[in-house]
């Protein structure tokens, strides 16, 4: 006796196609979003559908069929273009040309010229991972600079203890937050807010300044690993947010104190179970600084 019997192979994908497009862990191709952008790959003009994303059955194939060819008579007809004014550039004087902004890249939104990094302004999206991962400060985006970011850093007084700073993804971690507000959901005032495009944009370098300032805790919080509106910004955040921990009890903070989620803009609830837990490990660690000897 069973409940379900399903009559279907599982679909592998096929590698070597000769397309060079993006891949999930899977092996099939990455769309931009998969709840926003299902049929649309991480490159402007690129368009996915059916099993290509992953497997699907035939309506669902024929349906994003039609909404990738909507979409390309639409950008095909019109006698424009729209592209988002989020970017980033680069000061030429400062690169070194190590090439670590092109890796972290997933929009291939960088080439090297002459030695030199080059961002595609027209490709780039803005989220700013690559200014997070440059060893120089060369390359940020036009928008939330990390200038504007460090003086919302420093305007932050310590008026409450603990007090947390919070980084957080605009679409989804910063939305999750002004939902609750908007429902009048109660949550600890010890939080202050910094709203990133992305948790990839987080420089270690924000973190330790907030520490400086006087913070008790860090919270950096973006969407859903695989839910990235940027692919794989919140997998960079992640990796350089563990090599971060895995320092700061070299400088005398408690690694605790950095803590790292993952969160849907509808959950309101697990936001305010995160920042309630967050508050009450930190009223058990002390003020920043009393775990240094005396
Ligand atoms: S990571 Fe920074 S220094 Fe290195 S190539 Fe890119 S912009 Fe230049
Ligand atoms: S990593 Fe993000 S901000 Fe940097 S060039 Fe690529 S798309 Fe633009």
């Amino acid at each position: 006796e069973c409940d379900l019997i399903i009559l279907s192979v599982g679909l592998e994908a096929e590698s070597g196609i000769g397309i060079d497009m993006q891949t999930g862990a899977n092996g099939f191709m990455q769309v931009a979003h998969p709840k926003l952008r299902p049929v649309e790959a991480p490159t402007d003009g690129v368009f996915i559908a059916g099993c290509a994303s992953g497997p699907k059955d035939i309506q669902t194939s024929i349906a994003q069929a039609a909404a990738a060819a909507s979409k390309v008579k639409t950008l095909l007809t019109d006698d424009h273009l729209e592209i988002d004014p989020m970017s980033a550039h680069v000061d030429a004087d400062k690169c070194i040309g190590c090439a670590i902004c092109m890796s972290v890249c997933k929009f291939e939104s960088i080439r090297m010229v002459h030695g030199k990094a080059v961002v595609d302004e027209l490709a780039c999206k803005g989220c700013g991972s690559c200014s997070a991962a440059c060893p120089r400060g060369a390359i940020e985006p036009y928008m939330h600079t990390d200038a504007q970011i460090l003086s919302q850093v420093r305007t932050l007084t310590k008026n409450e203890c603990p007090l947390i700073i919070a980084f957080l993804c605009n679409w989804c971690a910063y939305a999750c937050a002004d939902l609750t507000g908007v429902l009048h959901i109660r949550y600890p005032t010890n939080i202050r807010v910094i709203r990133v495009m992305c948790a990839g944009r987080v420089n270690p370098g924000f973190v330790l300044e907030a520490f400086r300032c006087g913070a008790d805790g860090v919270l950096v919080a973006g969407c859903k690993i695989s839910e990235c509106h940027y692919i794989h910004g919140n997998v960079n955040a992640e990796h350089r947010m563990a090599a971060l921990s895995g320092l700061l009890a070299g400088v005398g903070i408690d690694a605790a104190r950095l803590r790292v989620e993952w969160i849907d803009a509808s959950e309101s609830k697990r936001f305010v179970e995160i920042v309630s837990g967050f508050v009450d490990e930190l009223k058990g660690i002390g003020p920043i600084g009393s775990e240094l000897p005396v």
